[in-house]
């Protein structure tokens, strides 16, 4: 199978597994794997409810950081502001107190536990679950964009779908953060847990891309977009971090709480090291601009 990069179009080439590509100009990467969504043996692999004690502290917080971002573009408050893959909608949560929102969720169970809280939320993908002409005035993709197999068709329909000066949002984790290549390191060596963990190997929606800043930013304004703002979140927390360790594989609760340990000693050099998750915020580039 012939893979073409979707940042550069170079040819992809095999990576450190068998199921890894990687681009050599541009270091885009991909993996083979496809969503299996609403899927429940791909479910039996995930406790949500362990996930979501797990990752609530580190999540919300970081939102809050998101939404002090937006709040300073001064975007239209017309129209509203789309969630795409909004999960439990905690950032709807947040976001609903600053302005209308709309969530769109995939998963059949998420979405009614979301729903059931009263959130403006709907079931299936974007951009099908929209109707041609809604528009909306910011985008945000949280952990989101690396799951969806055609990028390229995502960031066209996202313009289509914003408002003149309208902004699109992606927090991401980023293949030049410390987590990531210490993976990667590890893998080459033969030691690939760490490394299909980070790109969710058999969970039901495993990572499909990995970007890092340079070649997102060229992909993404390549379509229409400039980037306005970046910055870099933290991607640990000590709350929950057994429960997240634990979500995805059910380890031995001996492993679970050595590695919650060598975490927790990591934690005050994170600052230091490179982060493994950035935030882009790119503004619609409309067609009177381009002159
Ligand atoms: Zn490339």
């Amino acid at each position: 199978m012939t893979v073409l990069c979707p940042v550069c179009s170079s040819l992809l080439l095999d990576g450190l597994v068998d199921w890894h590509k990687k681009c050599p100009d541009c270091h885009y990467e991909c993996s083979i794997w496809s969503p299996s969504i609403n899927d429940s043996d791909a479910h039996a692999m995930v406790d949500e409810t362990g996930r979501s004690i797990g990752l609530t502290t580190l999540r919300k917080a970081n939102f809050r950081i998101i939404i002090e971002q937006i709040k300073a573009l001064n975007i239209p408050k017309s129209v509203p502001i789309l969630d795409v893959g909004c999960a439990h909608g905690w950032f709807l949560e947040l976001a609903d107190k600053e302005f209308e929102t709309l969530g769109i969720e995939p998963d059949l169970n998420i979405y009614q536990q979301t729903k059931a809280k009263g959130l403006q939320v709907r079931n299936g993908f974007f951009p099908d679950v929209l109707d041609g002409g809604e528009q909306f005035s910011l985008v945000i993709f949280n952990d989101v964009l690396e799951h969806i197999p055609d990028v390229l068709f995502t960031i066209k329909a996202v313009h289509k779908h914003l408002v003149n000066d309208g902004v699109m949002v992606v927090n991401i984790p980023v293949s030049t953060g410390f987590f990531y290549n210490t993976a990667a390191k590890l893998c080459k060596f033969g030691i690939s847990n760490p490394f299909d963990r980070l790109w969710q190997v058999g969970f039901p929606s495993p990572h499909i891309h990995y970007f890092r800043a340079d070649n997102l930013v060229s992909l993404v304004e390549s379509n229409g977009f400039k980037l306005l703002n970046k910055h870099t979140l933290p991607s640990l927390s000590s709350d929950g971090m057994k429960e997240r360790i634990a979500y995805g594989h059910k380890p031995n609760p001996i492993v679970t709480w050595v590695m919650v340990l060598i975490l927790r000693l990591f934690m005050p050099l994170l600052v230091v090291l490179p982060a493994d998750i950035e935030v882009f915020y790119f503004k619609k580039v409309n067609a009177t601009d381009k002159e």
